[in-house]
């Protein structure tokens, strides 16, 4: 007899509705990154599987524009893309200047107390991104170790420009660890271009996998620091070193660090197979002329954006209201009505506004039509109960 009895939800199969991800993320996936997670397993060293991972890193290095030989995926979500930057740079008592205007930039600062290190926040008021101007004055005064920049900071949509933040941080021997979970694809970044020296994104948004893998890149200047570490990242699993001899960066051979999900590498491999035939700069178009086509029709909806200088503005993620609109009724009605879904607000943004994302294949004219349409009969006939 057993001691527990398996429960009676598991008797039948599982089946899903479709929904439209129009939220923060995670974003729709093309049936051919979903299928491809559904080939055949394979050991997670084995060539098949070595060479899956050499497409990504590749297919990564296209998606950062960059050529460092240490480009690889961390098997977790996006916070632990946040967590290795800051890991793998930081020892305890060393600084660290982190841009807080929303949520995300409050997150790495807590991560950064929490290893021991010391943060001193640059603050800017939600809907607006931190001046290189005031980076400088903060990066200069405390010399850190690393500033901290999220190029789309999702719980109010606003865009950081980058361009500039890297040849400034290396004025004063700092490096620039930048947050592209919200972006990466749908935005222009340039890692090279613009000296980023450590890059992660989530696979699950503008790149259209499925939730569970971290992108993250870093330069030969993050790497020189990371070698001459007092001592080792202070945690085994996020340690760059021994990761890198894992994906094969260093020109060793392969090590066994931890069992890779191996179905998720194929779905990403697919996911960056896609973004490579359509081109790097055709999908920033796409994502561009969507957001403005999103725009013009909240605009004609009446709608107040977050974020109130159009350059401000990521064109992956759009944060707004309606003056005496219950927005959470406007999002239940979408998702009930239509399967629709539509994000709420974010951290100091919960309960002010609602968010539209548009990444990946969800960046397309049919999608911004049907979303509007959705939002404007769920703001006219909203569903007012839970029921
Ligand atoms: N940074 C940003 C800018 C994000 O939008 C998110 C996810 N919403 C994350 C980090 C964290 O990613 P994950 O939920 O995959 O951990």
């Amino acid at each position: 007899m057993e001691d527990v009895r398996p429960a009676a939800s598991l008797r039948a199969p599982l089946r899903l509705p479709h929904k439209a991800l129009m939220g923060a993320g995670p974003a729709n996936a093309p049936p051919r990154v979903l299928h491809a997670s559904a080939q055949p397993l394979v050991g997670h060293l084995h060539a098949e599987a070595l060479r899956v991972m050499d497409d990504i890193k590749d297919g990564l290095r296209y998606a950062f524009q960059t050529t460092n030989p240490v480009t690889l995926c961390l098997s977790c979500a996006g916070h632990g893309g946040m967590e290795a930057s800051l890991t793998n740079l930081l020892e305890p008592g060393d600084v660290a200047v982190v841009a807080v205007n929303g949520h995300w930039g409050a997150r790495a600062s807590d991560m950064v107390t929490r290893h021991g290190s010391r943060v001193v926040k640059l603050e800017a008021p939600l809907g607006q991104p931190v001046t290189l101007e005031a980076a400088e004055e903060a990066v200069s005064k405390h010399r850190p170790r690393l500033l901290f920049l999220v190029q789309a900071e999702s719980s109010t949509s606003v865009l950081q420009p980058l361009e500039g933040f890297g040849p400034m941080c290396h004025k004063y021997g700092t490096l620039l660890v930048v947050d592209t979970v919200a972006s990466l694809g749908g935005t222009p970044l340039w890692t090279d271009r613009w000296e980023l020296d450590v890059v992660y994104t989530g696979s699950q948004k503008v790149l259209n996998a499925p939730p569970g893998l971290a992108p993250i890149t870093f330069s030969p200047r993050a790497m020189q620091r990371i070698t001459s570490r007092q001592k080792p990242c202070s945690v085994y699993y996020w340690d760059i070193m021994q990761l890198g001899d894992y994906w094969g960066c260093f020109g060793n051979p392969r090590k066994y660090h931890h069992t890779g999900p191996v179905s998720l590498f194929f779905a990403l491999r697919e996911a960056l197979a896609i973004l490579a035939a359509e081109g790097l700069t055709a999908s920033l178009r796409r994502h561009a002329e969507a957001a403005a086509r999103l725009h013009a029709g909240l605009q004609r909806l009446g709608a107040e954006f977050l974020v109130p200088d159009p350059r401000h503005r990521v064109p992956t993620l759009t944060a707004f209201s309606f003056p005496n609109v219950d927005l959470q009724a406007v999002a239940r009605t979408a998702m009930t009505r239509h399967g629709v879904e539509l994000s709420g607000g974010l951290g100091p943004t919960v309960g002010r506004i609602l968010r539209i994302g548009l990444m990946g294949v969800n960046a397309s004219e049919d999608a911004v039509d049907n979303v509007l349409s959705v939002l404007e009969d769920s703001i006219k006939n909203p569903i007012l109960t839970n029921k």
